[in-house]
C-alpha cells in the first residue's frame, strides 16, 4: 500500500486518515497525551508515543523532535508554550505588554502584529503552538487572571481575538511563520464565584450564549486551530466533562475543525477535586466521551486509557476521532514534511530583534491610559529641571513584564520567583531607566524606592520625602506585582499593598505636583489617588519597552490614546462593576457608596480634547438584514495631534428578556491634528443587535433601539438617537 501520509500532494485529512489506519491503539492514545517535556521525555517518545510536549525550551524541542523522527511511524511532536504576550519565557525574546494592557489600544492591527511577531519568535525556538488568546471575560477583579484577559466586553474581546489568531496562524498554517493559536479557557472561566480561580461558574445556557460564548464563536470563525477547556464547572458540570459544550456546541453547532486540549490535569481533577468521577478510570472515560482530544499533564491517562480500551469501556472510534483532529493539524502545519526545525543561524536576527522591540514600544505606547491630568501637569513642562522618581515599581522588572514571563510561577526552566540567572534582563527598560535616558543632561532624576510592594515598613520614607522636597515634580510609580496576580492568586482586596498608600499620602503633603504611574496587573481601588494625584497614568504591565513608553508620554513625545477596556471600582465591595450591567437594581446604589465605577469602561484622556457633534443615521426605520451607517463629526479642539477611539453603543429599549443597559457594537480610531475635524462612519449590521431569547435562540426583536456614540461608556460622553427595527 502506498504511504499516502508521506506524500505532500495529498490533503492533510487524507494523509491523517492514512496514517491513522497504520497506527496501533497505543500509538493513538499516546497522540492524545501532552506532558511536561522535561520529565522522562525518552519514555514518552519511545514507549508511549507522545503527541505533544509543553513547556520545553532551549535546545530541547529540537533534539526531542529528532528522536520522534526515529520512532516507528516518525510522527512529529507538537511543542506548546504559554506565549501570551510575546515569547516571554524565552530569554532574549520580545516581551509585549500584558493582554489586558494591549486591549486598551482598541487596535486589532496592533494585536495582529504582536501575535505575528510572537509566532516568528516561537517558531525560531522550535515550538509550534501558543496557548493564547485568552478569551475569558474579566468581570470580577478579585480573580487572579484579569491581566490575561482583553477586559470586560465580549464584542471587543471577539474583535481582538480574531486579530491575534490571524497574527499567530497567518493566512494559512503552512506559512513558515505560522503557529497554532489556542482559544481558552472554554468557557466562563473568568466568572467563577467570588473571583476564585477554577471554582464554579453558575451561569445559565442563556447567559453563556449571550456573554461568554460569543468571543469563542469569533475564534472558531477566525479558524482558531485549538481550544482549551476551562478548569471550572458550569452549573455543576466541569468543562472537561461537558459534552454539550465541547461536542454539541463547539464541534457540531459551530463546526470547529481543530482539536480540544484540556487544561492542566483537568482529567485528574474530575476525580480528585470536582469529584464527578469516583475513580481515575472513570475520569478518563468521561473526558474522552465529552470531546477532549488531548489531555494536558495527566500522565496516567496513557496507561489507564490503554487498559480501558482493551476492556471495551472506551471504543477505538473515539480515539480515532480525537487523533484525526490532532494529526490533521500536524500535517497542515507541515510538520511531517520539514519538521519546522528552526534555522539557528537566523534565530539571533529574529528573536528580540530591533524591529520587534520597536513593536513592543509601540504596543506599550498605545496601551497606556491617561486617567487624570489636572492643570495640564502632563506633559511635563520645560521648566521641570528636577524630578523625584519614587516608588517600588520604578525598577521592578517582574511587575513590568507581568505574568507568564520569566519570573512567574509557571516559568518552565526554574520555578522560582528570583531572577533566573540565565534570563537576560538587560534589554528590559524599566521606568527608571526610561525616564533617566529620556531626561538627558538638563534634567536631574533622583530615584528613591520609598517602600516595598508588600511589606508595611516605612523606614525609607525620609529619603523619599527629601528627594521629593528638592524636586519640581514627584513621579510616584506604584501598583502591584506578580505575586498578587496570576493563577491561584486571587485577591480579597484591591487596595494598594504594603506601605504604598501611606507613601503617596506622605508625598502629597509636600505640596509639589504629584504624578502617579500605575504598573499593575489589574484595576485597583484607588479613590484617594483619583482625588489627590494631579495626574494618573495607567501603564499596566507594559512589557520590556514599558519604561521608554512611559517616558515618551511624560515628556510629550507621544500623546496618550488608550481607553480602559475594564471598569475600575471605587471599592472591592462594588464587584462586579462592569458597564454592561442588567437593569433593575432596586434603589440603584449601595447604602455606603454609589454604583458608579471610579473610572468607567471606554474612558481615557488625551493631551488634547475632542468634540463630538452632528450624529446622523443613514435611516431610522430598518430591517434585520439592513446595515445602519452611524456618522458623527469629531474635532480636535486642543493643541496636540492625537488619536481618538470612537465608541458605538446600543440599547434595545424593550425586549422579551432583560438585557444590558448598553452594549458596545462598534468602534473606530481616528487621528486628528489640532483644529482638524473629520466625519467618521461606523457600519452597524442590524443582525448584530440580536439577543438570546428564553429558548436560547439568537434573534433580533423588532422595536426601538438607542444608538449612542462617544468617547466612553458614560452617558454624559455619548450622543444618542433612536432607530426602529421593523418586523
Ligand atoms: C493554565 C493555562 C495554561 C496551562 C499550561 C494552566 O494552569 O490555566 O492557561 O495554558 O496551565 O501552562
Amino acid at each position: 500500500m502506498s504511504e499516502i501520509y508521506k506524500d505532500p500532494s495529498y490533503t492533510p485529512t487524507e494523509r491523517a486518515q492514512d496514517l491513522l489506519s497504520r497506527m496501533t491503539m497505543e500509538e493513538k492514545v499516546g497522540q492524545m497525551c501532552q506532558v511536561d517535556g522535561r520529565i522522562d521525555a525518552d519514555t514518552w517518545i519511545y514507549e508511549k508515543h507522545i503527541g505533544s510536549f509543553l513547556h520545553v525550551t532551549g535546545d530541547a524541542p529540537i533534539y526531542l523532535q529528532e528522536k520522534a523522527a526515529h520512532t516507528r511511524l516518525g510522527i512529529p511532536i507538537f511543542f506548546g508554550i504559554d506565549a501570551i504576550h510575546g515569547h516571554a519565557f524565552c530569554s532574549g525574546a520580545t516581551v509585549f505588554p500584558s493582554p489586558l494592557a494591549m486591549s486598551c489600544s482598541w487596535n486589532p492591527e496592533l494585536l495582529e502584529t504582536v501575535a505575528h511577531i510572537t509566532a516568528c519568535e516561537v517558531i525560531m525556538t522550535g515550538l509550534h503552538w501558543t496557548f493564547s488568546p485568552v478569551l475569558c471575560i474579566g468581570r470580577d477583579l478579585r480573580w487572579g487572571r484579569i491581566d490575561e484577559t482583553f477586559g470586560e466586553d465580549p464584542y471587543l474581546i471577539g474583535v481582538l481575538a480574531r486579530a491575534m489568531i490571524k497574527g499567530y496562524q497567518g493566512e494559512k498554517l503552512s506559512d513558515p511563520y505560522s503557529i497554532l493559536a489556542c482559544a481558552k479557557h472554554f468557557a466562563a472561566y473568568g466568572e467563577t464565584q467570588g473571583g476564585r480561580d477554577s471554582a464554579e461558574a453558575d451561569v445559565s445556557e442563556r447567559k453563556l450564549r449571550s456573554v461568554f460564548l460569543p468571543p469563542f464563536r469569533e475564534a472558531v470563525d477566525a479558524g482558531c486551530a485549538t481550544f482549551m477547556a476551562g478548569y471550572n464547572a458550569i452549573d455543576g458540570i466541569p468543562c472537561s466533562a461537558n459534552r454539550w459544550l465541547l461536542n454539541d456546541v463547539l464541534k457540531e453547532e459551530w463546526s470547529f475543525k481543530g482539536f480540544v486540549v484540556t487544561d492542566w490535569n483537568n482529567v485528574g481533577h474530575l476525580h480528585t477535586t470536582q469529584k464527578v468521577a469516583p475513580t481515575f478510570e472513570k475520569a478518563c472515560e468521561i473526558a474522552v466521551w465529552a470531546g477532549n482530544d488531548m489531555m494536558m499533564s495527566t500522565p496516567d491517562f496513557y496507561e489507564k486509557t490503554v487498559a480501558l480500551v482493551k476492556e471495551g469501556v472506551i471504543g477505538e472510534a473515539q480515539l480515532n476521532a480525537a487523533c484525526l483532529r490532532i494529526l490533521e493539524l500536524k500535517f497542515a502545519l507541515g510538520l511531517f514534511d520539514h519538521k519546522r526545525f528552526p534555522d539557528r543561524s537566523k534565530a539571533a536576527d529574529i528573536v528580540g530583534c530591533e524591529a520587534h522591540k520597536k513593536a513592543a514600544y509601540e504596543a506599550a505606547l498605545q496601551s497606556i491610559v491617561l486617567l487624570k491630568n489636572d492643570n495640564h501637569v502632563l506633559p511635563l513642562s520645560k521648566d521641570v529641571k528636577r524630578i523625584a522618581l519614587i516608588g517600588p515599581n520604578c525598577e521592578n522588572v517582574q511587575s513590568q513584564l507581568g505574568d507568564w514571563s520569566f519570573g512567574t510561577r509557571e516559568y518552565p526552566e526554574q520555578p522560582t520567583l528570583d531572577y533566573h540567572p540565565e534570563y537576560d534582563i538587560s534589554p528590559i527598560v524599566t521606568v527608571l531607566k526610561g525616564i533617566q535616558q529620556r531626561a538627558g543632561k538638563g534634567i536631574q532624576v533622583v530615584y528613591e524606592k520609598g517602600c516595598d510592594l508588600l511589606d508595611n515598613k516605612e523606614h525609607n520614607f525620609p529619603a523619599a520625602v527629601k528627594a521629593a522636597e528638592e524636586s519640581d515634580v514627584i513621579i510616584a510609580v506604584v501598583g502591584d506585582t506578580n505575586t498578587l496576580n496570576g493563577e491561584t492568586r486571587d485577591r480579597a482586596d484591591l487596595n494598594l499593598t504594603g506601605a504604598q498608600q501611606k507613601l503617596l499620602e506622605t508625598l502629597k503633603e509636600i505640596g509639589k505636583p504629584l504624578v502617579v504611574i500605575l504598573i499593575n496587573g489589574k484595576p485597583l481601588t484607588i479613590p484617594w489617588v483619583k482625588d489627590n494625584a494631579d495626574a494618573i497614568l495607567e501603564a499596566w504591565n507594559p512589557g520590556m519597552e514599558g519604561g521608554n513608553a512611559v517616558a515618551a508620554i511624560l515628556f510629550g513625545d507621544f500623546n496618550p490614546c488608550g481607553k480602559l477596556t475594564i471598569s475600575f471600582p471605587c471599592h472591592v465591595g462594588q464587584q462586579p462593576v462592569y458597564y454592561n450591567q442588567l437593569p433593575g437594581w432596586h434603589g440603584g446604589k449601595y447604602v455606603e457608596i454609589s454604583e458608579d465605577p471610579l473610572f468607567p469602561f471606554g474612558f481615557g484622556l488625551s493631551y488634547t480634547r475632542y468634540e463630538y457633534s452632528n450624529l446622523t443615521l443613514s435611516s431610522t426605520m430598518l430591517k434585520e438584514d439592513d446595515t445602519l451607517i452611524v456618522s458623527v463629526d469629531i474635532c480636535n479642539v486642543g493643541n496636540y495631534t492625537g488619536t481618538e477611539i470612537v465608541q458605538l453603543y446600543v440599547n434595545d429599549l424593550y425586549s422579551s428578556v432583560t438585557i444590558p443597559i448598553k452594549e458596545l457594537k462598534g468602534f473606530t480610531r481616528v487621528t486628528l491634528n489640532p483644529g482638524e475635524q473629520q466625519r467618521i462612519s461606523i457600519h452597524l449590521p442590524i443582525a448584530s443587535l440580536s439577543l438570546v431569547d428564553r429558548q436560547c435562540r439568537s434573534i433580533v426583536e423588532p422595536g426601538e433601539f438607542e444608538i449612542m456614540v462617544g468617547s466612553s461608556s458614560r452617558d454624559e460622553d455619548l450622543l444618542k438617537k433612536v432607530i426602529r427595527v421593523m418586523e
